[in-house]
């Protein structure tokens, strides 16, 4: 099978974020869109695509539709990626982050206006382009029900991801993004999504972030990677945090260093995922009551 990888820059991303053109039995497959409201000047323009597969809802995965769904005869993502694109449950799920994390400074919330406004006009973007597409649940995604594609559901990085398998590609959004660390929400829906991944026949992973091509070896290489950073990471919010309640805007000063530009949103993403988890596994309390939450290690 051919599989052709593209790949666009947009602030506030780190790295380009990479999409992917897959020959599917003579019809053309792309799966996500990218970061864009541009294609990539090297993309065919009038190829004629017969599905898009998104991932999972992240603004740098499905803004490019704006210009993709032209050329294309239906889009295709889980009943939840489609429920997550819209704008308000973006900045509200983005506003419950910055309270929990930063609270409700004058300062910390100035700084994470522009972060949160920035990506919620990528939201609308995505929404838009959405409204005027040709929308499948997987389940009705026709190129799924012929056979042609399979998915799994892999959530971890998102509530939402969905991995998909085409020949012997696996096509992986952003659970293995090689010499950097992904974000998780839930880091046990990860290990059990990626044990599960793993599971499937394929041969290369696709991946949303550097790469863009990894065997399997190396996949598997970087999940171990990722989970052993991760459980260090846990370790040392729970060591950092202390006795007592503690505000998670001091955990994370001492995590992160205190930064408020949109990297230091992503980290508080991070933070967010990490003190449930600890909550889950009976390490912290956590006090929701107030903003920024607390936690306290000694229970
Ligand atoms: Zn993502």
């Amino acid at each position: 099978m051919d599989v052709e990888p593209y790949s666009s820059m947009e602030e506030p991303l780190i790295d380009p974020a990479n999409f992917f053109l897959a020959r599917v039995n003579g019809k053309n497959v792309l799966i996500d869109a990218g970061p864009s409201a541009k294609p990539p000047s090297s993309f065919p323009l009038n190829l004629k695509v017969e599905a898009i597969l998104l991932t999972h809802w992240h603004w740098d995965h499905v803004r490019g539709i704006t210009w993709a769904a032209r050329n294309a005869r239906y889009v295709c993502a889980s009943e939840e990626t489609i429920k997550s694109i819209d704008p308000g449950k973006a900045s509200e799920r983005m506003a419950l982050v910055v309270r929990a994390v930063f609270g409700e400074s004058e300062e910390s919330l100035t700084a994470m206006k522009l972060v949160v406004q920035a990506m919620t006009s990528f939201y609308s973007d995505a929404a838009k382009a959405l409204g005027q597409a040709n929308v499948y649940t997987l389940n009705e995604c026709p190129i799924i029900r012929k056979g042609l594609v399979n998915y799994v559901e892999c959530p971890g990085h998102s509530h939402d991801h969905v991995c998909y398998v085409i020949g012997d590609h696996a096509f992986v959004g952003d659970n293995m993004v090689p010499g950097s660390s992904v974000t998780l929400l839930d880091y046990r829906k990860y290990l059990d999504s990626m044990v599960k991944l793993l599971g499937e026949k394929w041969e290369v992973a696709a991946v949303g972030h550097r790469g863009p091509f990894l065997d399997k070896v190396s996949a598997s290489r970087y999940i171990a990677e990722i989970v052993k950073g991760k459980l260090e990471r846990l370790v040392f919010i729970a060591a950092l945090a202390g006795k007592g309640w503690v505000s998670l805007f001091e955990v994370f000063k001492r995590v992160y260093g205190g930064n408020l530009s949109p990297k230091g949103f992503v980290a508080a993403r991070s933070l967010v995922g990490y003190v449930s988890l600890l909550e889950e596994l009976g390490i912290v309390k956590v006090d929701r009551s107030g903003a920024p939450w607390k936690i306290n290690v000694d229970i």
